[in-house]
């Protein structure tokens, strides 16, 4: 078969629900993929940072065999020899209380939601069905029924109608926004640290510090969304930890397998997790050994092979160098870490040739709202892959 082979086929077979660029891809190493034709690739999407730790990473493909050749899959109604080893990994490395597993970073998003519903009746004494979530513009948090009936795009949620009450809609960046819309029914409030889907929107400096004290001082519970920040993608493990907070509840999943499998968390700083009860909620697949050992093994190189600190530097060098590519139509170059993006004016015609052109050049990226281009490659690419990367990024966006 050949290219068109397979886009024929996924064409006429596949939901139409993806755009993608008309690469196939077979192979991954590290930073690099190659196509059916042999060609090799730079990623700088990294699946929308869920390899992080660079594809098809040698150890945690070696624990996947190990573990998937002695067990898979118990389901919860019994116990397995891997999930109290993952829980007190994955707590200890974030300094959490408790950790609830799923599998998609929206079922994460689901499981925050119904816990700080449950804890604002249990614990806080809002009104029964009562309960208010604030959220922010152009967030994003998944593709549920609950999920997009709070997103601000129109494409993620026209037409899926009727959707869930109870969210509240607020400018992101803005922490005095946030205490105008707390009433005494407000139980949290679900937030990005970075807006990755939105193209990689930070927040003015500070933001995270007021808005912990903001709802410290109301009695409502920070969830952090760093289902795409966190896991080194900033140059820090969470991205809370650029201005030393700690969420209440944290979300986390993509990187957590390095790209192996399916799997996600809830993380709890405080006992808000203890409002669940047997039966109340849960997975089938939810915290399997597979996925266990996977995301042990997958957290563990991040730290050893110092994938963090290298996302700092490397990102820092990064963003440099995409700073100093010249073109008009460029609007704005930022980034944190590893997490990177260039956004162009309206005028310059979308994104999306530059991004066609930067395949052709072996430089693998997306566009995301049509004039902005996120660069967010392995963590572990070195000094002489972003300088390879920069030499054919500059080529294409100064033309
Ligand atoms: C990707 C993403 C999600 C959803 O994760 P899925 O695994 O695709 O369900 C949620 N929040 C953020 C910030 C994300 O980047």
């Amino acid at each position: 078969m050949n290219v068109q082979d397979y886009i024929r086929l996924e064409e006429r077979y596949g939901a139409h629900n993806y755009h993608p660029l008309d690469v196939v891809l077979t192979r991954g190493e590290g930073v690099w993929v190659w196509d059916v034709q042999g060609r090799r690739y730079l990623d700088c999407l990294s699946a929308y940072s869920a390899v992080n730790q660079g594809h098809c990473h040698p150890k945690i493909l070696q624990t996947m065999i190990e573990q998937a050749q002695r067990l898979t899959l118990t389901s919860r109604a019994f116990r397995n020899d891997q999930l109290a080893l993952f829980y007190e990994d994955i707590c200890k490395l974030t300094r959490s209380h408790k950790v609830l597993p799923m599998n998609s970073g929206a079922e994460a998003v689901e499981t925050a939601i119904k816990t700080v519903r449950k804890w604002g009746y249990e614990v806080k004494g809002v009104p029964r069905d009562r309960a208010e979530i604030i959220v922010c513009e152009n967030n994003f948090h998944g593709r549920t029924i609950t999920i997009v009936g709070f997103s601000t795009d129109p494409r993620s949620r026209e037409g899926f109608g009727p959707f869930a009450p109870g969210f509240k809609i607020i400018p992101f960046g803005d922490a005095d926004a946030l205490e105008a819309a707390i009433t005494p029914n407000t139980v949290a409030f679900l937030v990005e640290p970075i807006q990755g889907e939105a193209g990689v929107i930070i927040p003015p400096e500070g933001y995270l510090r007021r808005v912990r004290e903001i709802c410290d001082r109301h009695g409502i519970m920070l969830i952090l969304d760093e289902i795409q920040t966190g896991l080194g993608r900033t140059g820090k493990l969470l991205a809370e930890e650029h201005e030393g907070i700690e969420a209440d509840l944290t979300l986390v999943g993509k990187a957590l397998s390095g790209g192996f499998y399916p799997i996600s968390a809830v993380l709890s700083n405080q006992e808000v997790m203890d409002v669940l009860q047997p039966g109340e909620h849960g997975s089938t697949f939810g915290g399997n050994p597979l996925a266990c050992a996977i995301a042990r093994t997958a957290l563990k190189v991040l730290i050893e092979e110092g994938m963090i600190e290298n996302a700092a530097e490397m990102g820092a060098y990064f963003l440099t160098g995409l700073s100093r590519i010249e073109n008009p139509h460029i609007k704005e170059v930022r980034g944190k870490g590893l997490m990177m993006a260039v956004e162009f004016y309206p005028e310059a015609g979308g994104a999306r040739h530059y991004t066609e052109r930067l395949a052709e050049h072996g430089i693998l990226c997306k566009e995301t709202h049509e004039h902005t281009i996120r660069f967010a490659p392995p963590l572990i690419i070195t000094k002489e892959q972003v300088d390879w990367a920069l030499e054919r990024i500059e080529e294409v966006l100064s033309a």
